[in-house]
């Protein structure tokens, strides 16, 4: 538990970021440790707590402090913050190893967790007592927090503030030997309760919970706060350069204050700027209600900010550490637009993604002067710049399918594509003609659109050199394969959904329209290759992956990543 507010979600301008950012403060603050002599190697940890998953405000912080260790040749510890055993679950450990792994970092043999110190935390905390640092406090939370003043007021001393040392460690021992009940006391650190600084009064460092542990099972019944063990930890790992996000900016006079009251060595704390993202919620009480209540499928959803979220999604790893590089790190709370993160999937996709064909709504054409049982193959490459990425074979037949919205009947200027009369290119196969329409007598519903082709323009181009402006893609009717295709888009309308300027329900600005599910779409046979989890350029429309969860062998399931361009930054 942390004594920070997390739901900062503050309104403030969306900021243009500066696309290179080859340092910041925190590399000129290492710069000089190093210079100077203070330190020789570069230790940083990251610390979640195993409390939720990762989303992509963590990212941040794990590809800052990996990111450091990697390029001073130092090294990042995976610390498990795991010091409430109540909200804690083993699950969500693995979820988060895994999640890292995943970024790309390694934190080699350094795994460790905030429990591997409960019996050192407690040698210290008596420690302490008996240096008169800290006592036995019997009054209730409540009274805790009422005695705490205000940030105008001083706060009120506890009437057990002035036990002796003996009746203190005395008090401290029964209450790790499970004498008392959960609540009945707690261990508090006797700082000032005039502060100004409220953290400093007389915060409480131990808490009695009768309850078992992920790690450590029943051995503890009384478990150290985030603000008593986090400096601590630092301390024993010896973290030179201990980076957190500025809400604990307040806190920095109290992880001081305990280390210099040991006596034992002391790392720096310095502070950044939490990543805010827009058309989004990170605030993980926000992320658990989105699951909770099925607003989502999962915390693995393709629209949530979650790295399990995102990757089932389709982002790659380099696409998120590139995102965080270019956002840098700073000092100022700020919002970073979606659209960059987006960029960065698509630039990456851009160059490692295969194209293939895939038609989403499907309209029928019948090329009439095709013979019915003849077929053609065209050699497709893979990737137009990369020819190493190889071919594949597209086959072609009489009747094929194209998107229902490359054909109209009655086109407006302007429009290349496939209209009564007009000749349009088929991706890689040949030049086709409108001859005519068949529809729905009822309804109007164009129902197939019928073409002539050419014979003489074999992979494209005219024999006698006429220009053809549009190129459409399609798939043959008989050859592709049928699959539901997921149209993902972001999961809020507004850009900061989870900010009071907004108002008070965030719920309200969920995007109705994140997820269309359509079926009945209709792929080129290459991509019955495809496996779970392998993304791919669908020509035209945008980059897609086969998705992890729900795609079969017999029952495709493509989802979108993202569009080709930026579709919202218009709206
Ligand atoms: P809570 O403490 O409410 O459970 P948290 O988001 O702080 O939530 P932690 O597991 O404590 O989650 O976070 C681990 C690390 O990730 C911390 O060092 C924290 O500062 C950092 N972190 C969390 N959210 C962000 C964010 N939006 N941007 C950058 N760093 C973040
Ligand atoms: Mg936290």
């Amino acid at each position: 538990m942390t004594t920070a507010t997390q739901d900062s979600e503050k309104v403030q301008e969306t900021v243009a970021v500066d696309s290179a950012a080859p340092t910041n403060f925190i590399r000129n603050i290492i710069d000089e440790d190093l210079r100077s002599g203070k330190h020789r190697t570069i230790v940083t940890r990251f610390p979640p707590e195993p409390n939720g998953y990762l989303h992509i405000g963590h990212a941040k912080s794990i590809c800052l402090n990996f990111g450091l260790a990697r390029d001073y040749a130092g090294r990042c510890h995976l610390r498990l913050d795991d010091t409430n055993p109540t909200k804690e679950d083993v699950e969500f450990s693995e979820t988060i190893k895994d999640s890292v792994r995943w970024l790309g970092f390694d934190w080699g043999e350094h795994l460790y967790h905030a429990s591997d110190y409960f019996g050192q935390l407690y040698q210290w905390a008596e420690e302490l007592i008996k240096k008169g640092k800290a006592y036995v406090d019997d009054q209730t939370a409540d009274q805790i927090r009422e005695t705490r003043g205000t940030l105008t007021e001083a706060g009120t001393e506890s009437p057990f503030r002035n036990r002796t040392s003996e009746e203190n460690l005395d008090l401290f021992q029964r209450m790790r030997a499970g004498e008392f009940p959960d609540g009945s006391r707690v261990l508090r650190a006797k700082i000032d309760m005039a502060s100004p600084n409220m953290n400093l009064r007389d915060p409480v460092m131990y808490r009695i919970l009768h309850s078992t542990h992920p790690h450590t099972g029943d051995d503890w019944c009384i478990y150290p706060m985030y603000d008593y063990a986090h400096g601590q930890s630092d301390s024993i790992e010896g973290i030179t350069h201990s980076i957190c996000t500025l809400e604990f900016q307040d806190h920095r006079p109290l992880y001081d204050w305990f280390l210099e009251a040991l006596g034992i060595y002391a790392p720096r704390q310095y502070e950044f700027a939490r990543l805010n993202l827009t058309y989004t919620v990170m605030s993980k009480r926000k992320l658990l209600e989105l699951v909770r209540d099925r607003y989502v499928s999962g915390w693995d959803d393709p629209r949530m900010p979650t790295l399990v979220g995102m990757q089932r999604r389709g982002y790659t790893p380099a696409s998120i550490r590139n995102f965080c590089e270019r956002i840098g790190v700073g000092k100022n709370d700020s919002w970073i637009e979606m659209g960059i993160l987006e960029d960065c999937v698509r630039e990456d996709l851009n160059e490692k993604a295969p194209r293939a064909m895939a038609v989403i709504d499907p309209l029928r054409v019948v090329i009439e002067n095709y013979p019915e049982d003849a077929r053609d193959e065209f050699e497709a490459l893979n990737h137009p710049n990369e020819p190493a990425m190889g071919t594949r074979t597209v086959p072609f037949s009489r009747e094929i399918f194209i998107e229902r919205d490359d054909f109209l009947e009655d086109p407006p200027k302007g429009f290349f594509r496939l209209a009564p009369g007009r000749e349009v290119r088929l991706r890689y196969a040949y030049i086709v003609k409108c001859t005519g329409v068949v529809k729905d007598e009822a309804s109007g519903e164009i129902l197939e659109v019928r073409c002539s082709y050419d014979p003489d323009s074999r992979g494209g181009s005219a024999a006698d050199g006429r220009k053809i402006k549009g190129t459409i893609h399609w798939v043959s009717a008989d050859h592709s394969v049928a699959a539901e295709v997921r149209l993902y888009d972001r999961l809020f309308t507004v850009p900061q959904p989870g900010s009071d300027k907004e108002g008070p329900d965030w719920k309200t600005f969920l995007n109705a329209d994140s997820l269309k599910t359509l079926s009945g779409c209709r792929l080129e046979p290459s991509l019955l290759e495809a496996k779970p989890g392998d993304s791919f350029q669908f020509e035209r429309q945008g980059y897609f992956i086969a998705d992890s969860v729900d795609s079969k062998p017999d029952a495709p399931v493509f989802s979108r990543i993202v569009t080709l361009r930026d579709s919202w930054s218009k709206k």
